[in-house]
């Protein structure tokens, strides 16, 4: 159940731990915490090759449906010329857009399924504006190192 409500705070590119939005400063660019739980995004080298994975692996399964649907569509007469256009743009195109939330879904990824002590940590974090509470949530950041 909350690795599910993780999943989809990752799809629509929310903090999986607290839910807070606005975690992007650009575009791709992810803000360095989040604003509301102060959890790190960019937590060691090389760690954005998970979203790169899911982005790739993605890419790959709309572009055989997308393929399969048009050439089962259109099956004897393949527009060959249009297909490769759809496939060249298909596999441009969608990467680039979705890279943001390639990111935060493997945040969510990596946070349900590798780092379960941030996940029991969700539960305890609040969702109003309550600063007594908040102050504790931020307490057991473990997996942070001290600025
Ligand atoms: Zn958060």
């Amino acid at each position: 159940m909350l690795r599910a409500r993780m999943m989809l705070r990752g799809l629509i590119k929310h903090c999986p731990r607290c839910g807070c939005g606005g975690l992007f400063q650009s575009f791709f660019t992810l803000r360095p915490t989040c604003l509301r739980c102060g959890l790190r995004f960019d937590r060691e080298d090389g760690y954005w090759v998970g979203a790169m994975t899911i982005a790739v692996v993605v890419t790959m399964l709309l572009f055989i449906v997308v393929m399969a649907v048009v050439i089962i569509a259109t099956w004897p007469d393949l527009p060959v010329v249009p297909l490769i256009v759809l496939g060249i743009a298909l596999n441009t195109i969608f990467p680039i857009v979705s890279y943001p939330t390639m990111k935060t879904l493997w945040l969510a990824v990596d946070l349900a399924y590798f780092h379960p002590e941030v996940m029991r940590e969700a539960w305890k974090v609040p969702q109003s504006g309550n600063a007594s509470v908040g102050s504790s949530a931020s307490a057991p950041h473990s997996d942070q190192e001290p600025s």
